[in-house]
């Protein structure tokens, strides 16, 4: 049975590394079946541009298709690990801006798990660019490696009212937000002020926090009290994987990356090299976003139709691949696309539809908004130095290295541990990375010009890396203590 006819859809498809290229065969044989008007753009990204000697992983090709068609559907991409190049994955999602990563967590017919019948109906909503994944890194000395977490208010609030419109749109009740906010007060802590003020725009929906190793906890132990769950981009990360096996696996996991222009759908899934080509990896993951992508181009009966056949094939049991086919025969990933595109008109006879609406994408400005806080004053700098003296000969070197400066060594600490001042010694295991925080003496003003002569000075005796100023934004401290300090 085909989708009713609109006019056609032009879409970048990227059949990326290892099982990508079976799994996106799958879905567009079972799109062609379903007749839904769509001309491909077959590009690439991913192992083959790496081999290519291109830094991103992502093809300019590629990237012209993306921009003319604003939508892609695309198999996994191999990441190389380690030194050198970014993840092909996280480039395209930043270059195009698709901030909202949408995980569909349900119960699926037929494919049994320890937790079946227990009614698992969730959406991960995991913010997209900022977090960890900005991939802003630095070696500080050869033997310590930093990254910075970047929270931000708009990229928060853009994902955050995302999940509140996905929930309206899904006619669902309640949006929990998971946090390390009782660690990490500033970047986590943002993220939780910022769904606390968001969350009250919509009084219709049920807002809740939780701390997210307890969210961890919970999703195992009864993850059917979950509707929507938003979260900062790695521990939504984690935690989709973790959901995705409660429903059978990663090979049952879609999602859709969207951003106010762009959208890309993909398994969350990666490349499984382990069982690329042998015709055994699961579709359904990207069957399954395929059809969230016909929701998404508002081919709603197509899209119903595609979901429909996709459960009724894994209803009925047969032609599974050995990923759950358990003590059955398995079929095989071609098989089994082969048998949805033939169940394309049929219905599982066990599975409660949800009536969707397009999610109306929230409008946050692009611009650069600089917020004025009342009051803005210089409560010190950090200065992070490399050395392999004691924490007191240290102490005591920096300590003369601000002699006639008005500031004063107020601590050192290592690896955010108090070292310097401490009564007797100390159980710090210290490596060579120290963080001086200097403070202003007696009201004076502390400027740039007092930092730079610092700077010179501390140059002059060991190397310095990197220098934060700290901040008070309306009298309060806008930074962290190092354990230990008062
Ligand atoms: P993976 O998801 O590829 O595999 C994890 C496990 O799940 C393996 O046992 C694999 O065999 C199984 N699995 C995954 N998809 C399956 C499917 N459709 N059917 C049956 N079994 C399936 O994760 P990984 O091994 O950590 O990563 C492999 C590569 O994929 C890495 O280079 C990683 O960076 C990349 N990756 C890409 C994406 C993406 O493109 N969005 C996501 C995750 C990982």
């Amino acid at each position: 049975m085909a989708a009713k006819k609109t006019s056609a859809h032009h879409v970048t498809l990227i059949p990326g590394d290892g099982i990508g290229p079976e799994v996106v065969a799958a879905a567009r044989e079972v799109l062609a079946a379903a007749e839904v008007p769509i001309v491909w753009e077959e590009r690439l990204a991913g192992a083959q541009v790496f081999k290519k000697g291109v830094a991103t992983g992502v093809l300019p090709e590629t990237i012209k298709s993306l921009r003319r068609n604003k939508i892609a559907l695309k198999g996994p991409l191999e990441t190389p690990v380690g030194y050198g190049e970014k993840s092909a994955n996280v480039t395209l999602r930043k270059l195009f801006e698709t901030y909202g990563n949408i995980r569909p967590v349900h119960e699926l017919p037929g494919i049994r798990t320890p937790y079946s019948g227990r009614g698992i109906d969730f959406v991960v909503v995991r913010e997209n660019i900022e977090d960890l994944y900005a991939g802003i890194e630095h070696m500080q000395t050869p033997d310590v490696a930093q990254a910075l977490k970047v929270v931000t208010r708009k990229g928060s609030e853009k994902i955050i009212r995302l999940a509140f419109e996905l929930a309206r749109a899904e006619g669902r009740r309640k949006v929990s937000c998971a946090t390390k906010a009782n660690i990490l007060k500033l970047t986590e802590g943002l993220f939780k002020r910022v769904f606390e003020e968001v969350s009250k725009d919509y009084p219709d929906i049920e807002a809740s926090h939780l701390i997210v190793d307890n969210c961890a906890h919970q999703m195992v132990m009864r993850p059917e009290q979950f509707d929507v769950l938003v979260m900062t981009n790695m521990n939504g990360d984690i935690l989709s994987d973790l959901a995705s096996a409660l429903i059978g696996g990663l090979g049952f996991a879609p999602s859709a990356n969207l951003g106010d222009d762009y959208a890309i759908f993909e398994a969350v899934h990666g490349s499984a090299p382990q069982i690329a080509g042998k015709d055994v990896a699961n579709p359904t993951a990207l069957i399954h976003s395929s059809a969230l992508m016909l929701r998404h181009l508002g081919e709603l009966k197509a899209a119903e139709l595609v979901e429909n056949a996709l459960f009724a094939t894994l209803e009925d049991g047969k032609f599974l691949t050995p990923d759950v086919a358990a003590d059955r025969e398995p079929g095989g990933t071609k098989s089994f696309a082969r048998q949805v595109a033939k169940n394309l008109g049929r219905a599982p006879r066990m599975f409660p539809r949800r009536a969707f609406k397009r999610i109306k994408m929230p409008r946050v400005t692009r611009a650069a908004v600089m917020t004025k806080p009342g009051s803005r004053a210089r409560a010190g700098v950090d200065v992070f130095v490399e050395s392999s003296l004691t924490p007191t000969v240290l102490g005591h070197k920096l300590e003369k290295v601000c002699e006639g400066l008005p500031l004063k060594l107020s601590l050192v600490s290592n690896r955010g541990i108090k070292v310097y001042p401490v009564e007797g010694s100390s159980e710090t295991d210290v490596v060579d990375w120290w963080c001086a925080r200097f403070r202003p003496m007696g009201g004076i003003a502390l400027t740039d010009d007092v930092i730079s002569v610092l700077l010179a000075r501390i140059n002059a005796v060991m190397p310095w890396m990197h220098v934060e100023k700290l901040s008070a934004f309306d009298g309060t401290g806008a930074y962290s203590k190092a354990a230990g300090e008062d």
